[in-house]
């Protein structure tokens, strides 16, 4: 319960500050961008190693404030009936160029006549980016990423399965703690940002997983949600 309390403690301080300080930090690094072009132009050359170096580090500070907009975002967010079925194809759609590049084939298996959802779109849009992006992440040969997409008794259920690494047991639980990351150039914020919202929709988000096997992700999202 410790551990719980810790990490919801955690989660809502990062919830808060996200909005201000994705803001806050941007403006400069705009700045700070601009400016070191104009000495990348200007340099003899001597010192473009270092320019370069800097200019990757603030390529990753945007990463990580974009994705802490995310967080941001339920402020602004607009919740509609939406066609669940085609809000899962746009994304697949959108990233299959990606998975060609990697010889992945994204196979989807889709219930017929699965209802509307009351749900704010592009948040879950972000959720399934993420999801898709560690999938194909995971996957360091050719393979198959499935969605499956149905109704499980109130629950519109998706699930997106890998054939990727794998994910230790002992690592699950960590999962979605903000900064979290096994990858080199990760930011460890996809998974939090991706609760954050399934939580907003008040579904819940299962991991499952074996190492070297793959991975499976399942989102529930209850068809009964509604946002006054
Ligand atoms: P990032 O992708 O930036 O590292 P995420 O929050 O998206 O941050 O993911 C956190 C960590 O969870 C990843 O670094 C990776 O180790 C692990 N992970 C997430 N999804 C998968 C997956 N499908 N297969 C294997 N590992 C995964
Ligand atoms: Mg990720």
């Amino acid at each position: 319960t410790e551990e719980l309390l810790r990490k919801s403690e955690k989660l809502s301080v990062v919830g808060e500050l996200a909005a201000g300080f994705a803001h806050e930090i941007r403006n400069p690094l705009t700045t700070i961008k601009g400016f070191l072009q104009l000495i990348e132009l200007e340099d003899n050359g001597s010192n473009i190693p270092y320019v370069t170096i800097m200019q990757n580090e603030i390529v990753r500070l945007e990463m990580i404030t974009n994705e802490f907009m995310v967080v941001a975002k339920p402020q602004v967010s607009s919740y509609q009936m939406e066609d669940i079925q085609s809000v899962t194809e746009d994304v697949i759609h959108f990233l299959n160029p990606q998975a060609l590049l990697q010889s992945i084939e994204m196979k989807t298996f889709i219930q017929e006549n699965i209802p509307s959802l009351y749900c704010d779109k592009h948040q879950l849009q972000q959720v399934l980016i993420n999801i898709y992006k560690n999938a194909m992440e995971a996957m360091n040969k050719a393979g198959t990423i499935t969605t499956d997409l149905s109704i499980v008794e109130d629950c519109v259920r998706i699930s997106i399965t890998d054939q990727g690494c794998g994910i230790p047991e002992n690592l699950i639980s960590k999962l979605g703690e903000p900064f979290y990351t096994l990858k080199e150039k990760g930011t460890g914020l996809g998974l939090m940002v991706s609760k954050k919202i399934i939580e907003s929709h008040q579904g819940t988000l299962h991991i499952k997983s074996e190492t070297n096997v793959g991975t499976t992700m399942t989102i529930e999202l209850p068809l009964t949600f509604e946002r006054y």
